[in-house]
């Protein structure tokens, strides 16, 4: 018998295989990207993975439209961010859903701010109708890898809960990526521990993780509240303190308009850094590599 004939059989098996992509064995969404790209790393080929956002969209608000919400029918886990980030979208979308797995305290549910070490938290009560969109303290951990490890086991342990059978898979995925983020974080501050103490101004309060990680010093932000559009008279105040304070730096997620950023950069004199708001998981970057492109672009500015 000629090889090709033992060859073909075989050669039909695998082109089934890749034609015919294995059903998932847990269908998981999440409410951000970067979310969603740690999910991917835990669960690896055996789940699939849908972002209810994308990171051109400020996550504070998102709109529910019912294909979110159709999205979220068939989800066997659905991972939030959680200390009200998404309250202005998610319980609409959870209602529509007709789903009791992703309700709040259901088994597919994951807030996983109970994972993150959090800052921010007020002491006492805030008042909402302030306008301030970080009631439960400051939502935006994922800046940190730190807390992004702490995510990823969290969601790891959830994942081998709901699908026993390949809880060691997830546990194995989970331990490459802490060991792989680990190595990255440690090269990361390395880098940009000449930086230490560099004083920021960020337009909304989303830095606070990143700059407690790097130790770089936010000294104010453009919005006088977060969530609430800067307005003159919080700007006058900003230019002098930043004049009094020598900030050289504007930090500002690219969803951001810019013209605030650019009339105090020329009064300051300061660099305007714009950058992503997330992982573009929608074009297959990984946490990793969404991360290494903020510290790059961070790097980059302030040696300026
Ligand atoms: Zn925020």
């Amino acid at each position: 018998m000629k090889p090709i004939k033992l060859l073909a059989p075989l050669a039909l098996l695998l082109l089934l295989s890749t034609t015919q992509p294995a059903r998932a064995d847990l269908r998981v969404v999440t409410t951000v990207p970067d979310l969603a790209a740690l999910a991917k790393e835990v669960g690896g080929n055996t789940v699939s993975v849908t972002a209810l956002s994308l990171s051109t969209q400020d996550p504070h608000y998102v709109d529910a439209k019912p294909s979110l919400a159709l999205k979220l029918n068939k989800a066997d886990m659905l991972i939030a961010i959680g200390m009200d980030l998404e309250i202005g979208w998610l319980p609409t979308l959870q209602v529509g859903a007709r789903n009791s797995k992703v309700q709040v305290g259901g088994d597919g549910f994951v807030d996983c701010s109970a994972f993150a070490r959090k800052l921010g938290v007020p002491t006492v009560k805030v008042d909402r109708s302030s306008g301030d969109v970080h009631p439960q303290g400051n939502p935006h951990y994922l800046y940190d890898p730190r807390q992004a490890k702490k995510c990823a086991q969290g969601i790891a342990t959830r994942m081998a809960q709901l699908d026993s059978k390949n809880a060691d898979l997830y546990k194995k995925n989970y331990a490459s990526f802490a060991s792989r983020l680990d190595a990255a974080e440690a090269k990361w501050s390395k880098a940009l521990s000449r930086y230490r103490g560099t004083k920021v101004f960020t337009y909304h309060q989303s830095c606070d993780y990143l700059a407690d990680w790097l130790g770089l010093v936010v000294d104010g932000q453009l919005e006088p509240k977060p969530g609430v559009p800067p307005s003159p008279g919080h700007i006058v105040k900003l230019i002098s303190k930043g004049k009094t304070d020598k900030v050289k730096y504007i930090l500002q997620e690219s969803y951001f308009t810019s013209k605030t950023a650019t009339v105090l950069s020329k009064q300051l004199s300061a660099k305007v850094l714009s950058f992503a708001g997330g992982t573009s998981f929608e074009s297959k970057q990984s946490y990793l590599e969404r991360m290494q492109a903020l510290v790059t672009q961070l790097a980059e500015t302030l040696s300026k």
